[in-house]
């Protein structure tokens, strides 16, 4: 194929604008899939990822298409809008000369899409902006080609307004990819170097390698070599994702597709790393800056008899989703498991729907923390810290002020797109999550943008839910990283019983100890079961109690509510008992369900 005729570009917008609708139609105007079926999502393939309904994992796809005569190759590669996912977004961007930036026309500009526009835009591609939707009976195209023109300076005739649902004017969409985005830079004269920009491992064939040929040619037989360990491979099979593989004889510079050569080893195929024919080494490629996790959570196995096959589980899982951090950790009642960092709290929640469900493994995740630091005072004293500044992303191990000169905590810049009416309320909120004001902005009359530099530690866990529903899901949220900033904080202890439970040792901001501990000791009083004896749940700060809860006893005796001596209807009751049980975990002599950890963070 020449490269000329071909084109890499990627849909990039706000959740639920339509990305993926508009991969169906482009794939089926292809001829790529079938139009016969119902195509929903296609290329949204994981399980978790159809039952919510988000993309979680970008996609490749190669469509052909004829336009005017000549035979174009188009490789759309689908990413994710939620603000977790980002980082997928931006791996993509650097396979593609362009993006289609997609707007609801009902909803707008919303905060991912301003987040997925800069990426873009710093990127140098060229952005084609379609607004879709327009079949809604609310949708109001002019207005949001109005924001478009007022935020990112686009033209409001470059617009192209579309149904990705109908498929209205999703024809004009490949024609203008064709005639504004640009063939990429490369030569096929030039030596290999293909970019790995993504990888996922196969059960049975291994690693796969999404590559993007930025020069060369490569082909079975071929011998690579990796950058980055200078490992050499024997390449075993080429191909391009139609959007499933389809091997091919060769990928030619300019090319996107997949590549088999005999890597097992999980780490071995780093995304951002450069390939090279082993006997033409090149320069590499610039890599990626690595995913910077946000949050840390304690992930330990259900049942401690399945801890190999969890381990196993994490490698694989990992490899697909190189953004999680993995440190082995262990825990007195928990046992032996891992310390995971991951780039937020859906990502933490899909993590673990992925392990349950591709790998049928059933974990236990503690209380999520964010990653804090601590300046040591007199750290040359300190045998086992080396440096003067520690990262703490274990609670328990959060060092005592005694031999600390100072806390620090991580910070966002978070984005808060809004109708204006809520303006009020949200003030209201990011004032109680202890939010600075940067900036607010009209983005048209009645939509306001503002910018606010909240602690991390503020929104991880139900901001989101909390502005949503405060807005009536009309606000969007987005945020980038910040840095640190220095932080009044203080270890928490939860003590059940009188006994401290390690994987609820909280960190919280001294002024607002209080406040969270009775939140805690009520979320725990809920979701904590009667037992056969009284339950206290405190809160404490050193030796000071500062919150108290009670359980009461309660003996639940299933039994009793089987009269007669309906004897396989009493086995059905006991069976149904003992796997209730299974979900709970016993912290000292007390039962606690394996959830309670994340759900006593919510304050809403
Ligand atoms: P993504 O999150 O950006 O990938 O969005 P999806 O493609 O998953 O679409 C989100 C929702 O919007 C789905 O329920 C789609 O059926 C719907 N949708 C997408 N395009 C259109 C459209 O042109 N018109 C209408 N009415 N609904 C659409
Ligand atoms: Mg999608």
């Amino acid at each position: 194929f020449p490269v000329e005729n071909i084109r890499n570009f990627s849909i990039i917008a706000h959740v639920d604008h339509g990305k993926s609708t508009l991969a169906d139609r482009l794939l089926e105007i292809t001829g790529t899939i079938s139009t016969t079926g119902h195509n929903k999502q296609v290329l949204d393939k994981l399980q978790v990822e159809r039952e919510r309904g988000i993309t979680v994992k970008a996609q490749t796809a190669s469509l052909f298409y004829n336009h005017e005569g000549t035979n174009y190759l188009l490789n759309l590669i689908d990413t994710p809008g939620h603000v977790d996912f980002n980082y997928e977004v931006s791996r993509s961007l650097s396979a593609c000369q362009g993006v289609l930036l997609v707007v609801d026309a009902n909803e707008g500009i919303q905060a991912q899409t301003v987040a997925n526009f800069y990426l873009a835009f710093e990127a140098q591609l060229s952005i084609i902006p379609v607004i879709n939707k327009i079949d809604l009976k609310n949708a109001d195209a002019e207005r949001v080609e109005k924001q478009i023109e007022n935020m990112f300076d686009i033209s409001k005739d470059e617009c192209i307004r579309i149904s990705a649902k109908l498929g209205t004017n999703v024809e004009r969409v490949l024609q203008e990819v064709i005639e504004k985005i640009p063939p990429p830079d490369v030569s096929t004269n030039d030596p290999l170097k293909a970019l790995v920009f993504d990888s996922t491992y196969d059960h049975f064939r291994g690693v796969i390698a999404n590559i993007a040929l930025f020069g060369g040619e490569i082909q079975k037989g071929h011998k690579i070599m990796s950058s980055h360990t200078k490992k050499t491979y024997e390449v075993s099979e080429v191909g391009i994702l139609t959007p499933n593989e389809q091997p091919v004889q060769k990928l030619y510079a300019g090319q996107v597709g997949y590549l088999i050569a005999g890597m097992k080893e999980v780490t071995e195929a780093q995304i951002g790393d450069t390939l090279c024919l082993h006997k033409q080494p090149v320069e590499p490629l610039p890599g990626f800056k690595s995913a910077k996790p946000m949050v840390f959570a304690g992930m330990y196995p259900a049942d401690k008899s399945e801890y190999n096959n969890i381990k196993s589980a994490v490698e694989k899982l990992t490899l697909n989703d190189s953004s999680v951090t993995v440190h082995r950790d262990s825990s007195l009642v928990l046992g032996a498991g891992w310390r995971l960092g991951f780039l937020g709290l859906l990502h933490m929640e899909v993590f673990n729907q992925r392990l349950e469900q591709e790998y049928n493994a059933s974990v236990i995740l503690t209380a999520p923390t964010v990653p804090y630091k601590a300046v040591l005072s007199s750290a040359k004293l300190i045998k086992e810290y080396r440096g003067e500044e520690i990262t703490i992303i274990n609670p328990s191990e959060f060092p005592d002020n005694s031999m600390v000169s100072a806390y620090l905590e991580p910070t966002v810049l978070g984005t808060i797109i809004t109708p204006d009416e809520y303006i009020g309320k949200i003030l209201a909120l990011c004032q109680t999550r202890s939010a600075v004001q940067k900036d607010m902005v009209y983005i048209d009359e009645h939509r306001v943008m503002l910018k606010y530099l909240f602690p991390l530690n503020e929104i991880i866990v139900d901001f989101y839910d909390a502005l949503k529903s405060l807005s009536s899901g009309y606000a969007s949220f987005d945020y980038e990283d910040a840095g640190y900033q220095p932080a009044d904080l203080i270890k928490m202890d939860i003590l059940l019983n009188g006994n401290s439970v390690e994987e609820l040792v909280t960190i919280v901001q001294k002024e607002k100890a209080f406040t969270v501990g009775k939140t805690m000791c009520e979320r725990l009083k809920d979701v904590i079961p009667r037992q056969l004896f009284e339950i206290a749940i405190q809160a404490a700060i050193g030796s000071k109690i500062i919150a108290r809860e009670t359980v009461k006893p309660y003996r639940k005796d299933v039994l009793a509510k089987c009269y007669g001596g309906d004897i396989s209807r009493k086995m059905k009751l006991l069976k149904r008992q003992a796997e209730g049980k299974k979900k709970l975990r016993k912290i000292g002599n007390v039962e606690v369900p394996k959830d309670a950890f994340i759900s006593v963070l919510k304050r809403q």
